[in-house]
């Protein structure tokens, strides 16, 4: 850090509400540190937000200084590009309000906000929005990504359910992004990332949900794979438009209660469905796919809705632990693409490694292709997210190499190279283009150029501005 940069923290901080950590402080070890445990990275100047004119500030600061921004909402992505080395770290934990309005099924969240603080909120009313599955995901990177987890079937995407977002741009000003406002601001925020400037609040629609819905786990032996993987391929897509799957290959059994003692850590394959109707509605979804192919044990319980949320956050997914992952999606689980799963499900090093699928269908796939700015297509399909977990750096390295080549023998089956740019730790810009596909792309670059032309916020699945582009090989586009 320069003497400059040095002196001009001290204004900073004397004009901040929120607090500035620089090296050497006590707490700037905690402040740089994120979910990824692998990310060792050393800002100079790490801003802690609680007001957006605290945003306004260090955004400005950060020019003046020629410091990198990076924004971190809750610090959970896999990539880690919400901290940098050098440069400035726009911090939202200080922004995790939710004021929810019950008459209106509205919910207004601070831009540090985390899952599990808009699910206690909303779900105090009886009212939810979608979310992702890990309560200790922030909001906000969450949603400009577009945000699937259990609701996606019945309520869309969490970017399906915005209603207006709040935005400090590059230039320091600060705007509404809604239907009547910026609207092509805010169709980029829709799924476009945090290419377009800091999202300080969102604001929801709202929908009644539990308190209480219906869970159920069915686990099958690794030695079951195509069995299971092609019952589950079967029963997902028929499931009750009230039920929500997610299938978890490759996973271990936990050391839960529920699970027979000597399955705990048990390698295998997994499907959990959620039930949002009612109990006798849960069992008779249940019933035919453990008719199909008997499991090695199951559970099934009605569950409140926040428990549901923060199901997997100390075990599978604990703070701190080292990852990485590549997405893709799929059409269909061919016999052809679960050939692969199951092979590759024998070949990771670490047992918390593991590939979840999303089903996407519902009220996905009743959103236009172009209505949001979301990268990937709206017809149903799967989103897979493989994933290398481990605290031991030595299996995570391993295990990052069997990410990249069950993702390139899975490829050949899936439309394009492009995949959720939330589950894909690396990113460049041919893979973006795949994502986005060159219509939303090329709308994505025209308002980058005029809300971000210097590419201030290019932490991200980076969307480069119209004037800055490399040429394209026609091979890379698709
Ligand atoms: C264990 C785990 C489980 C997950 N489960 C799901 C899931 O079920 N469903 C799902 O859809 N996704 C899921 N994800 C992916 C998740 O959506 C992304 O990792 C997302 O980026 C996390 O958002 P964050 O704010 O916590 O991340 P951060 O690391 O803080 O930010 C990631 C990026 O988002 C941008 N950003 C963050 N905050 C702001 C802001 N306020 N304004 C502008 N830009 C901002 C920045 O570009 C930043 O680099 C999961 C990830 C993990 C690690």
């Amino acid at each position: 850090m320069t003497a400059t940069v040095g002196e001009g923290v001290e204004a900073l901080r004397a004009v901040m509400s929120g607090p500035v950590f620089i090296p050497g402080d006590m707490d700037y070890h905690s402040a740089r540190s994120i979910w990824n445990g692998d990310i060792d990275r050393h800002p100079a100047v790490i801003a802690r937000c609680q007001t957006q004119q605290d945003v306004v500030t260090a955004v400005g600061f950060a020019q003046r200084e020629g410091l990198e921004i990076a924004v971190r909402g809750g610090g959970h992505g896999y990539s880690g590009l919400s901290v940098c080395e050098g440069g400035l770290v726009i911090d939202l934990s200080g922004m995790r309000d939710v004021v929810v309005d019950p008459d209106s099924r509205r919910a207004v969240v601070g831009g540090g906000a985390r899952l599990a603080d808009l699910d206690a909120a909303t779900q105090a009313h009886g009212l939810a929005v979608t979310g992702g599955v890990v309560g200790h995901t922030g909001v906000a990177g969450l949603t400009l990504g577009g945000g699937m987890g259990w609701l996606t079937r019945k309520l869309g995407l969490s970017i399906d359910n915005l209603e207006a977002a709040e935005v400090v741009l590059a230039d320091g000003r600060r705007v509404r992004a809604c239907a009547d406002s910026h609207p092509n601001l805010f169709w980029a925020l829709r799924g476009g990332g945090g290419n377009f400037g800091v999202v300080t609040s969102f604001e929801f629609r709202l929908h009644p949900v539990g308190p209480e819905v219906h869970f159920a786990l069915l686990f099958w032996g690794i030695d079951r794979g195509h069995d299971a993987l092609r019952t589950a391929r079967d029963a997902i897509p028929a499931l009750p438009e009230n039920t929500a799957s997610l299938l978890g290959v490759a996973m271990a059994a936990p050391p839960a209660p529920f699970v027979p003692e000597q399955h705990h850590f048990a390698p295998g394959h997994a499907l959990l469905l959620v039930g949002f109707g009612s109990a006798e509605e849960h069992t008779q979804a249940v019933a035919p796919i453990r008719a199909a192919c008997p499991p090695l044990f199951e559970f099934i319980t009605p569950i409140p809705y926040t428990a549901l949320q923060q199901m997997f956050d100390d075990s599978a997914f604990p703070w701190g632990i080292r990852a990485y992952s590549k997405a893709l999606y799929l059409d269909e689980l061919s016999d052809e693409a679960i050939n692969v799963l199951v092979e590759g499900a024998t070949n990771k090093t670490s047992p918390m490694s593991f590939m979840p699928i999303f089903r996407l269908d519902g009220a996905f796939a009743q959103v236009g292709e172009q209505d949001t700015a979301f990268g990937g297509t709206r017809t149903p399909q799967y989103a897979i997210n493989i994933e290398a977990i481990s605290p031991d750096p030595a299996a995570l390295a391993a295990d990052r190499n069997w990410v990249r080549s069950v993702w390139d023998a899975l490829r050949p089956h899936a439309a394009s190279a492009g995949g959720y740019v939330n589950f894909s730790a690396e990113q460049d810009y041919y893979r973006v283009r795949a994502t986005y596909g060159s219509t939303k792309y090329d709308r994505l670059a025209l308002i980058k150029t005029q809300y971000d032309p210097g590419n201030v916020f290019h932490r991200n699945a980076n969307i480069t501005p119209s004037q800055q582009r490399p040429d394209i090989p026609s091979h890379a586009t698709g």
